[in-house]
């Protein structure tokens, strides 16, 4: 990994975008439900919406990508797209690393409506990277939602910082409840990678 900038390494799904306001909203339409039937409160997956009786998960998020286009309407986090250009703009290398073609057959319409997404909020990135491990990918501390690829970073060595929603709720710290914790700790990560000094990760991962 180049040593010489440190690196951010930024999932966008529940963590840049609002994924779960917005697939909301989609299953709302595609469920032809009230979309107070649907709580916020989900885990990974959203079985709490009774999806799977419709036609599950990788369905609904198919027709919310290609019919609604999910990765070009969803709207940022608070904070989250002018945080990145702060922090950018502190010399931070922004390395975007997300798992959306593991919807098959429509690769064009995910990165594209990616790509778009990410200009049109001015959300600041050198590497954009399509990827399911992300720790292959290499970052000096990751941002991510989703236990599973916390839990396979952190079991390959990579300092990652929970970005909390309803889905990661069990998962240990540290721990971002927005973005300008985000800002606060991809800075003091920063700092304990330039000084050798370790505290924000306390058990050396
Ligand atoms: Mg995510």
């Amino acid at each position: 990994m180049d040593e010489t900038e440190f690196i951010f390494g930024v999932d966008l799904d529940g963590v840049v975008g609002d994924f779960y306001g917005a697939m909301r909203e989609i299953a709302a339409e595609w469920l032809d439900k009230p979309i107070s039937q649907l709580t916020e409160n989900v885990s990974f997956g959203f079985e709490e919406w009774g999806i799977d009786d419709f036609g599950g998960y990788d369905r609904l998020h198919r027709f919310a990508v290609t019919q609604r286009a999910l990765f070009r309407n969803m709207k940022p986090l608070k904070n989250a797209s002018a945080v990145l250009r702060k922090l950018s703009a502190y010399g931070i290398r922004i390395r975007i690393i997300t798992h959306r073609l593991f919807l098959k057959y429509s690769h064009k319409t995910t990165i594209t409506q990616t790509v778009e997404w990410l200009d049109s909020y001015d959300i600041p990135y050198w590497d954009l990277c399509f990827m399911k491990d992300k720790g292959a990918v290499g970052a000096h501390v990751y941002i991510d939602d989703t236990p599973i690829n916390i839990e396979l970073l952190r079991a390959n060595r990579c300092k990652c910082i929970v970005f909390s929603n309803s889905t990661n709720q069990g998962v240990k710290g540290p721990r971002a409840n927005n973005w300008l914790d985000v800002e606060n700790l991809v800075l003091r990560a920063k700092e304990e990678w330039s000084t050798g000094a370790r505290g924000l990760f306390e058990d050396g991962v």
